[in-house]
């Protein structure tokens, strides 16, 4: 079964490794994503963010940057295997080839300064998705990020510390581009300002279900409502963190098939099956998950099968609710 997968932060671990004189490749590699075991793991699409960490860089887009030429980079080098992918077009011309489609995402909407014109040129060189916040409150708005409130996982940000102005403002500079908008790591109130400014679809790339799993990361039954009734996606995120219920640091042992399979059990029956994608976070995860390499991502199909789910609705979730998503919203 093919797989598309809308986050994973291979691309900065790539660059992380190569600042302290590692030089991996995204051919073959010992993180949990490469091409070698995604090509083994029947994949047609990877979404790549580049992934700033606002704290640990002086210059957030420069950081960004860095990462969008290492994407070209990395998937020139691999074009008998992978190309990246603008548009829905591409992607089927790569379906027909063979050959793998990358995708690029940007994690940490700071690396446009507020600037609109910024957002574009980012556009221009093939970012298609951006998440508005990381885990740092910035320009734009605030997170939603369980460090900044202990232990209690649950508490989350008033309403109003929703999206800022500038937010608003890239919003729909976002939307006018075509720069699709993604929701995970948002606070409650910018998800709901959000979703009262957008007129577009637009998705939780690597987020599960509160209800399941009490964490602030994770969306409400309210906000998995609206996400569907737009036309928009979910992407499962395979965190531990975000999975088990009463998770605490220590707990080394990684999210499992089924704990994967009982959130995706909720969002079907609050949202529907098709909103239901992967979003698996590989690479930006500290606890390997059961499936710990790309290359078994298929061992899902038998555990959701079990948990209840046709092989038409395994289908949607592994890639046929993304694809059309893709296919609805890439321009
Ligand atoms: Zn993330």
């Amino acid at each position: 079964m093919k797989i598309i997968d809308l986050h994973c932060d291979t691309i900065s671990s790539l660059r992380r490794a190569r600042k302290t004189g590692k030089s991996l490749s995204l051919r073959e590699n010992p993180l949990h994503l490469d091409l070698r075991r995604m090509r083994q793991g029947g994949y047609a699409l990877q979404t790549f963010a580049a992934f700033v960490d606002s704290d640990e860089e002086e210059d957030v887009l420069a950081a960004c940057r860095e990462q969008i030429a290492l994407f070209y980079e990395e998937t020139g080098k691999n074009s008998d295997w992978i190309g990246p992918v603008k548009s829905f077009a591409e992607y089927e011309e790569n379906q027909k080839a063979g050959r793998m489609s990358a995708l690029l995402s940007l994690e940490e909407g700071a690396v446009c300064r507020e600037n609109p014109d910024i957002l574009r040129e980012l556009y221009g060189l093939g970012a298609r998705m951006m998440t508005l916040t990381w885990n740092h409150e910035n320009g734009l708005g605030y997170p939603n990020h369980a460090e900044l409130f202990g232990e209690n996982h649950l508490r989350v940000w008033p309403e109003e510390r929703g999206l800022k102005k500038a937010g608003f403002t890239m919003l729909e500079a976002m939307e006018e581009a075509g720069m699709l908008a993604d929701v995970s790591h948002l606070s409650d109130g910018g998800f709901w300002d959000v979703a009262s400014a957008a007129k577009r679809p637009f998705l939780a790339s690597h987020s599960n279900a509160r209800a399941v799993t009490p964490h602030v990361r994770n969306l409400t039954d309210e906000m998995i409502r609206v996400i569907a009734e737009r036309g928009g996606v979910i992407g499962i995120n395979f965190c531990v963190a975000f999975l088990r219920p009463g998770w605490q640091p220590g707990d080394s042992r990684g999210g499992t098939r089924e704990e994967m399979t009982a959130h995706m059990r909720h969002i079907r029956k609050v949202g529907g099956i098709d909103c239901l994608a992967l979003g698996s976070d590989y690479d930006g995860i500290a606890e390997a998950p059961e499936m710990e390499e790309c290359s078994r991502i298929q061992t899902l199909c038998e555990t959701m099968e079990a948990g209840g789910f046709s092989t038409r609705e395994i289908e949607k979730i592994l890639y046929g609710n993304a694809e059309r998503f893709l296919k609805e919203n890439l321009r």
